[in-house]
This record gives C-alpha cells, sequence and structure tokens, in this order.
C-alpha cells in the first residue's frame, strides 16, 4: 500500500502542451511528470492529469505552447560569451567608423593604460569597405587617434585575426622589424607598414601585451572577472533556451573551477568542455580525467580541442586547392600535422575525446586521415565518437568517410548564413555549391551532426541558429545559400539536441524528452515543427527548465 502511494508521488506536472520529445513523434496535447528533477512520465494531458493531479506538488499550463527538450549548444566559448557581453561587442557593427565611435566611447571612460576588448567585427559585412585598405583590412589610425593612451584589442568575428591600435602594438613590444610568426601574418601594406591587423598565430604577439598587463592584476581580481563573465554567460544561456552548452576549449585552471561551480551547484546549466592547452601543459596533469558526470551530472570534462587551420573569412582555412579570390594561396596549416599525431596518441592512451577544428577541405581531410590511423592502431577501442569542429569545406569525397570512421560533423548553421556573403568568393561556385555546410549530403550519408553557435562568434541564440538551418537563408537580405543543403524541421531540431547529447556521451541522461531523463525543457511560443517560416525568427523562450527547475521566465509566460 505504501509503495503505491510513494510511486504516485511527483513534484511537478506539465500539461497542455504540444510536447515535442524529439526521439518520438509528437504529443498534441501532452504531458510530462517530473519527480527529483527528472521525467518519470511522458503522456497525453487527459491520461496523465487524471491519474496524477492529485499526487503532484505543481502543476504548470503550457496553453497549447511548444514544449520541447532544451536547446543544447554543441559548439561555443562558455566564457568568451560571458566577456564578450562585458566587453564591447562589434557583432552588429555596419561599419569602421562606427567601431571607431564605440571605442572612442570606452576610452573617455577607461582608467589609464587598461587595455579596451572587443570583439566580433567583420570588414565584408561592412555596409561600405573602408579606405585606404588592405585586403578590405582598414588602418588603425583613427583608433590610434581615439585611444592614444588606452591599449586596443578588436578581435575579428572569425576570432582568426585582431585589430590592434598603436599602444597596444608598442606595449607587446611589435617593432617595424618584428617577424611573422610561423603560422601567422602581420599584415602590412606595399610599403612594409604594419596596419594593425594580426592574424592566426601572429595574434599571440598581442594576447601576449594583454596578458601582460592581466598578470600585474592580482589573482583574486581575475578570478573575480572570470566569474562575473561566467554568470553572465549562464544567465544569457537561459534565457536562449540553453540547458546545456558544449565548451570548444578551457584551460585546466578553468577546468577546475567550473568543476568546484558544479560540486556547489552553481552552475547555471550542464556544461561539457574540452580541455585546449599545449599538449606539454597537460602530460602529467591529467590525473582525474575524464571528469564524467560531476555535481550531480552537471559537469563533463571528456575531451580535449586542436586547432588544424584557421577561419575561411580570414583566408585561413587550409584548402586543397587555392582560393578563388587569392592566387596561389592554400590557406594555413595552424598545428603540424606531426603534432596533431602526437595529441590523437595523447587522447587515445588518457581515454579521451579529440576535437579538432578544421574548416578547410585539405583541413578535414587531414584530420579524417588522422582519426582514421589512430583508430586502426588501436581497433580495439570502440565508440569513441572523435569530433570535427566545424567540417565547414568537404570535398565530396571525404563525406561518407565520417560516417565509416563513426567521426562526428560538429557544425554550425548560422555561420552557413552569415559567411554566405564571401563564401562564393573565396571558394568559388562548384565548391561552395558542393561542400560548403554541405548538411544533407552529410545526414543522407548517415552522418551525425552536432550543432552549435560558435558563441560569441555567433549570437548564441539557437532560433537564428534553427532558421539558418531549414532555410539557408540570411536574415537580412533573405538571400538563400544553396537551399539544396537544408535541413528538415525535425533533423534541425533533432542537431540541436539529441545529436548534441550523443557527441557528449550523454544522450541516457539528456537531450530528448524520454522517462529517466533529467528535465531540461524549454517552452517556445511558436510551433518550430509547424509554424510558418517567415514567422520562425520571431520565436520566444517562454521558459527555460534545468533539471526540473525553472531558471529562467519570459512575462510572457502564463502559468
Ligand atoms: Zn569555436
Amino acid at each position: 500500500m505504501k509503495k503505491d502511494h510513494d510511486t504516485r508521488e511527483a513534484d511537478l506536472l506539465l500539461y497542455n502542451a504540444y510536447l515535442y520529445p524529439v526521439d518520438a513523434d509528437p504529443i498534441e496535447n501532452g504531458a510530462a511528470v517530473i519527480r527529483n528533477g527528472k521525467i518519470i512520465l511522458v503522456g497525453t494531458s487527459d491520461e496523465i492529469l487524471k491519474d496524477w493531479e492529485k499526487h503532484v506538488k505543481e502543476k504548470i499550463d503550457c496553453h497549447g505552447d511548444f514544449l520541447m527538450p532544451g536547446f543544447i549548444d554543441g559548439h561555443g566559448h562558455f566564457n568568451g560569451l560571458g566577456n564578450n557581453i562585458l566587453n564591447l561587442d562589434l557583432l552588429n557593427t555596419r561599419s569602421w567608423q562606427e567601431i571607431v565611435d564605440s571605442v572612442k566611447v570606452r576610452a573617455q571612460k577607461a582608467k589609464a593604460g587598461e587595455w579596451i576588448v572587443g570583439r566580433g567585427w567583420h570588414q565584408e559585412k561592412w555596409d561600405t569597405p573602408v579606405n585606404p585598405n588592405v585586403n578590405g583590412y582598414p588602418y588603425n589610425d583613427e583608433l590610434n587617434a581615439v585611444s592614444p593612451n588606452n591599449p586596443v584589442l578588436l578581435s575579428h568575428a572569425s576570432g582568426h585575426s585582431l585589430m590592434a591600435n598603436k599602444k597596444a602594438m608598442e606595449n607587446s613590444h611589435v617593432t617595424k622589424e618584428t617577424p611573422d610568426p610561423v603560422g601567422g601574418r602581420i599584415v602590412r601594406d606595399a610599403s612594409g607598414v604594419a596596419l594593425g591587423v594580426f592574424e592566426e598565430n601572429a595574434m599571440d604577439i598581442i594576447y601576449g601585451g594583454y596578458k601582460e598587463f592581466e598578470s600585474y592584476k592580482d589573482e583574486a581580481d581575475r578570478i573575480a572577472t572570470w566569474m562575473e563573465a561566467t554568470r553572465e554567460a549562464g544567465r544569457h544561456c537561459l534565457e536562449h533556451g540553453i540547458t546545456s552548452f558544449e565548451d570548444a576549449g578551457s584551460t585546466l585552471d578553468e577546468v577546475k573551477r567550473y568543476q568546484q561551480l558544479a560540486m556547489s551547484d552553481s552552475l547555471p546549466l550542464r556544461l561539457y568542455v574540452m580541455v585546449h592547452q599545449p599538449l606539454e601543459e597537460l602530460k602529467g596533469h591529467m590525473e582525474g580525467f575524464p571528469i564524467l558526470h560531476s555535481g550531480n551530472e552537471m559537469f563533463t570534462c571528456r575531451a580535449i580541442k586542436a586547432y588544424i587551420d584557421g577561419a575561411l573569412g580570414s583566408y585561413g582555412a587550409w584548402m586543397l586547392e587555392p582560393y578563388a579570390d587569392k592566387a596561389g594561396w592554400t590557406g594555413q596549416n595552424v598545428t603540424p600535422v606531426e603534432d596533431l599525431r602526437k595529441i590523437a596518441d595523447f587522447c587515445m592512451a588518457s581515454g579521451l575525446q579529440m576535437c579538432v577544428h578544421a574548416i578547410g577541405d585539405k583541413a578535414n581531410r587531414t584530420v579524417l586521415d588522422i582519426y582514421e590511423e589512430e583508430f586502426k592502431a588501436h581497433s580495439d577501442k570502440k565508440d569513441l565518437r572523435w569530433r570535427i569542429e566545424h567540417a565547414q569545406h568537404i570535398d565530396p569525397g571525404d563525406i561518407p568517410r565520417f560516417k565509416q570512421l563513426g567521426v562526428i560533423a560538429s557544425m554550425q548553421g548560422i555561420h552557413c548564413t552569415s559567411d554566405a556573403p564571401f563564401v562564393v568568393k573565396r571558394l568559388g561556385e562548384k565548391r561552395a555549391k558542393e561542400g560548403a555546410y554541405p548538411w544533407r549530403t552529410l545526414l543522407d550519408a548517415g552522418v551525425v551532426i552536432a550543432n552549435g553557435t560558435d558563441a560569441p562568434v555567433e549570437r548564441v541564440d539557437p532560433i537564428p541558429n534553427f532558421y539558418a538551418l531549414v532555410t539557408r537563408k540570411r536574415v537580412d537580405t533573405g538571400q538563400a545559400f544553396f537551399q539544396a543543403q537544408c535541413m528538415s524541421r525535425k533533423e534541425a531540431i533533432h542537431t540541436c539536441t539529441l545529436a548534441n547529447a550523443y557527441a557528449a556521451f550523454e544522450e541516457d541522461i539528456k537531450g530528448s524528452i524520454t522517462t529517466g531523463k533529467w528535465a531540461d525543457l524549454v517552452l517556445l511560443s511558436q510551433n518550430l515543427l509547424h509554424c510558418p517560416e517567415d514567422s520562425i525568427l520571431k520565436t520566444k523562450v517562454l521558459m527555460t527548465m534545468v533539471g526540473g527547475k525553472v531558471k529562467y521566465q519570459n512575462e510572457l509566460f502564463r502559468q
């Protein structure tokens, strides 16, 4: 008797929802019962209300709105996102002048010597090209004028180049004689004058100056800023219906901090982290790794992040054939292949997943080659789920290899439409059509596509990402990019939820509305499966729930 009563007790009942579980068909008048943060039953509202209404502590009427598993961002930079919120956000800037003006405002308020940091500019997205320019890049003269005493460091939207002012270059000890480092370039004009633009590995010179300044700050100050950024990132994600985030590169120190937050129940959402640090610094420091399901399954760290090339916009993507708009140039290999092999060995020996950033078709092929070799040498190890981050431009011949090797293509829908203005320019029509963001071809070949926003490279908002996946249309101009490669709506939702859970080895605990999984849910104002295409972007997050707790609710949310 007692036992029966116990099993009929629950904390929360959500009902009257258009419930899309992702791993099953939608339930039109759906309901879910939650106990101890987990889903214990899914069904129709009529059935569930009849049996459970008297046995739950709380009920939420969803008023027919769209209930689905919380979004999982499959690739982003969690603390970078938070920092971006704290720093200058240049993602929406439409001209160089607008950027100069926003630096000017910061410089007027900044303490002497303090660095002004920003991110998100992109010269291809300006309404009018800047003059004078080199490859479309401006000179830093205006930045020097508005900020003579404060170093300025403005990262490119791609994360693969930056603009520094004169003060930042001085503080980073850059002189006329400073050579280009291996795998990087200090952009100079025909007369040898450096513009202030640093590409790929050359960015480290300016980061060095910035880090030197930061190192004079005391540890407590730095950690306080880091914590603030983490809080901001969490808040921002929850507002956008994101219940799990896959961080594509943190240091071991950051991993420790995240784990402590998880253990003290202070992580706002579930976090999966890839470690990004030089191999020599990792060796001997991986005790306790992989970190699985830490802090009540809020934190996981089981992967290593590495880079093989740069980005397409800055001509850093490593291509099999030269760029269409840069004769003879095939991009940059930023980590020697031999070193990537060593990282692969290290991952295999340590039981870690390997995740390599690869944009160009040569980069993707080379990573597949490295993985294939490593898997062959360790054929006893199964279900490794190694990932290629971005997998952006793939030679059609390499697409079936993802499936054959079980490699996950960890892509970003929104990159497709936001890069659209320059992809054909860089690659030419044929390569763009056959191998740029080839989602349809990958899915048809049975490849698992994980999906993210790469925030803060793009906004962390999953709705524009979803729109890009199902339409391949730009939000501003409506211009479509090779629509034959679109995903269906169900496929798109799958890549933003369950596929990301799979890519983190966590499909047994999250990613769908299924009995036994965590109640990580989002309630949306529109039905993503059926709303008209042109209204998708108007979709609002009404409520976000992590582990059965409401972590965000919009003023439109009626309980
Ligand atoms: Zn990234």
